[in-house]
């Protein structure tokens, strides 16, 4: 589509996998590493395991079974003869290996059976004067059936067409020693030979810095022009409700904390505003958000409005919609509650009521947001354990007439350096301490090897009175397999564990099964309970206090943090067991540590943000939108703060601009669409 030259359609399905749709978007198409094809090696100066290029003759080629079939030819040059090997190759291949071929195959020789070899070298046939590419060669991001030479070309035609002027005023770079952007882009693609790889390839190169810039530069733009449309934008201003809040705290058994207090009071003023609100509310596992939930719905509805509550599962939903109910039924409060899961005339029936305005609130699951379900006049709308939905993933809300408020909360704090950049359209409030009387949990790392102490801890903790859960494997690579293991371990604990009850849950039961075991937990009927990560996220029962987590080790760090997040809820020491299996990865025993040691749910998204980038935190899986290509907040901090600094000017003094480098950027696929 966006391409100026032809592009077969074969072809252009390929690179639209890659997200390139537009010549711009193949100049920015980076490589991954470059290697350097400028020099021939002659055969006997090979060394195993370094890349090298070899000008050879083909003495001999031919079809072998060993075991497995496979074309192996021997190639010559003036100083000796290397066996080169394609274990998968094309018939367009074979008839290019001919012997007596001049060619060029590039690759890393390694010391085989049969002398020094090659496998799968990159190859083509060339003449005794061909010359040697003047450039270190890029290798690209790419996908199954686009091969690097096509995708090369694509890329060397589309910068011969594109203009690669800059889009914005030195003024945006003062200070900074950038190469321009014509010339970062060309160095990148072709870098001469004679740079250090190592500095191109570990990005801090000035004109990989450059580029990154730029795009923080733009993610900046964006994020603060969908700040200012917003602006433009009405919402209905509620005042803030004195008597059903007034009610509501009477009821309740706790007062709010200061950090609670804080938060409500900035929500509670943005809802008085005619500016739609966006805010993102911060706490950690067990601050209390819900409370400040139900108190900004109040509002909402004391000003004749709607107010919905979106969370990620059903158990987290149906949680909150019995707590909600405790607190808000007697005030007089219609609550709804819709979940895919539920029969066709209960579905039906909670639409109606949404519909007429008869629910002053609903709460469920993503559910709310389909086709066929619209307001009489919503409000509010809130998301719980927003980073589960993804960060881009905005509610898809019924845009006829004035735009709802929205809050989103979340219990992954979300580290400095990504507020700044993902969510710099957002205002955003913090729980930053927990209600009186927590006691901290203590996390023990256990071998599985001694499981048996374990099941011991268990029986203590129920024959007093506790409640535990227990959390099977994940597996992430099969759903089945997951669901057969936790109906395993449910069996096994059953037989290990007489006297006391056991229930199960996971992600594939009936709603009605789910309830039951969930309801039989909260009663203490059931005292163990054995689980998938379903419980992951705001499953609040004080009376359990401990937890056991099998295989620890294959859980993200988030993960461990929400999951241990469960207990230390109540007035009982509580205790959190990560059983692991050894050995070990190294990469599984600094998680571990790093979760042993803090409890800080902060310190833990930074470190797990070092660990694995901003995908997992950011849910950016779900969502699938783009996430930053070249910038590294957390690597690139400098860069981001001079963004920040010079985004807001910009924009106002050079709107032209700012909107070319958007255009540059981001192109058809803007980075948000921020309601
Ligand atoms: P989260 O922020 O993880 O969603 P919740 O809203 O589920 O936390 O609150 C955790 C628990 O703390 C709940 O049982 C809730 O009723 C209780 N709680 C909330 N605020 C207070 C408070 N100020 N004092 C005592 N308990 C509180
Ligand atoms: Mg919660």
């Amino acid at each position: 589509m966006g391409f100026s030259f032809p592009v077969p359609s074969t072809v252009s399905s390929k690179l639209d996998k890659l997200g390139l749709h537009r010549d711009e978007d193949l100049a920015l198409h980076l490589p991954l590493r470059w290697e350097d094809e400028t020099r021939l090696t002659p055969i006997r100066d090979l060394v195993p395991g370094l890349p090298a290029v070899v000008q050879a003759t083909v003495q001999s080629a031919e079809i072998l079974y060993r075991p497995k079939r496979q074309l192996v030819a021997t190639v010559a040059d003036d100083s000796g003869q290397l066996v080169v090997r394609l274990l998968n190759f094309y018939p367009a291949q074979a008839r290019t290996l001919q012997p007596g071929k001049l060619m060029r195959f590039s690759g890393e020789a390694r010391g085989g059976f049969f002398g020094l070899e090659m496998i799968h070298p990159r190859f083509q046939a060339v003449t005794a004067d061909t010359p040697m590419p003047a450039n270190l060669t890029p290798v690209y991001p790419t996908t199954a059936g686009l091969g690097q030479v096509m995708l090369r070309k694509l890329i060397v035609r589309a910068l011969s067409q594109i203009d690669l002027s800059e889009t914005l005023p030195e003024s945006a770079y003062e200070g900074m020693e950038f190469p321009g952007f014509a010339e970062s882009i060309q160095l990148l693609h072709q870098p001469e030979p004679g740079i250090r790889l190592a500095d191109l390839e570990s990005h801090c190169h000035p004109a990989f810095r450059r580029l990154a810039y730029d795009e923080l530069l733009a993610q900046q733009f964006s994020l603060r022009l969908a700040r200012k449309a917003r602006a433009d934008k009405h919402a209905t201003p509620m005042k803030s409700g004195v008597h059903l809040e007034k009610a509501l705290r009477a009821s309740l058994p706790f007062r709010l904390t200061p950090a609670q207090e804080r938060a409500w009071s900035e929500i509670s003023r943005d809802l008085g505003s005619a500016q739609p609100m966006r805010r993102l509310l911060q706490g950690d596992v067990g601050s209390g958000k819900t409370i400040v939930a139900a108190l900004a719905c109040l509002q909402a509805v004391e000003n004749g409005m709607q107010a919905t509550i979106m969370a990620p599962t059903e158990i987290l939903a149906e949680q909150h919609y019995r707590k909600l109910k405790g607190w808000m039924e007697p005030l007089g409060v219609e609550i709804a509650w819709l979940a895919s899961a539920l029969s066709i005339a209960k579905k039906r029936d909670a639409i109606a009521r949404i519909e007429s305005g008869q629910a002053n609130l609903a709460v469920g699951t993503h559910a709310l947001f389909q086709k066929g379900v619209h307001f009489r006049n919503l409000g509010l709308a809130i998301v719980d354990e927003q980073h589960r939905f993804g960060v881009r993933q905005r509610l898809e809300l019924s845009k006829k007439g004035l735009e709802p408020h929205q809050l989103m909360m979340s219990a992954t704090p979300i580290p400095r350096t990504l507020a700044m950049s993902y969510y710099a359209d957002l205002d955003v409030s913090v729980i930053d301490s927990l209600p009186p009387g927590r006691k901290p949990v203590t996390t023990k790392l256990v071998a599985n090897s001694r499981r048996e102490e374990i099941l011991q801890r268990v029986r203590n903790v129920c024959a007093s009175g506790g409640q535990s859960y227990w959390v099977c494997p994940l597996i992430e690579e099969s759903e089945k397999l997951q669901l057969q293991t936790a109906l395993d371990t449910f069996h096994t604990l059953r037989k290990q564990l007489p006297g006391i009850e056991i229930g199960l849950v996971h992600g594939r039961m009936k709603t009605a099964d789910k309830n039951a075991v969930m309801d039989a937990f909260v009663s203490n009927q059931v005292q163990l309970l054995v689980s998938t990560t379903v419980i992951e996220v705001g499953v609040d029962v004080p009376n359990a206090s401990l937890m056991v987590i099998e295989h620890a080790e294959r859980f993200g760090l988030s993960q461990l943090h929400q999951l241990r997040g469960r207990i230390g809820r109540g007035n009982h020491e509580s205790v959190c067991i990560l059983l692991y299996q050894n050995p070990l990865s190294e990469d599984a025993r600094s998680r571990l540590k790093i979760i042993y040691e803090s409890a800080d749910g902060f310190e833990i998204a930074r470190k797990d943000l070092l660990l694995r980038g901003p995908g997992e935190l950011l849910g950016s899986r779900q969502s699938g939108v783009p996430l930053l290509r070249f910038a590294n907040p957390e690597r690139d901090i400098d860069l981001l703060e001079l963004a920040r600094m010079h985004a807001p000017k910009l924009i106002q003094q050079q709107p032209d601009a700012v909107s070319a480098h958007l255009a540059r950027w981001f192109g058809t696929r803007m980075m948000l669409a921020s309601g």
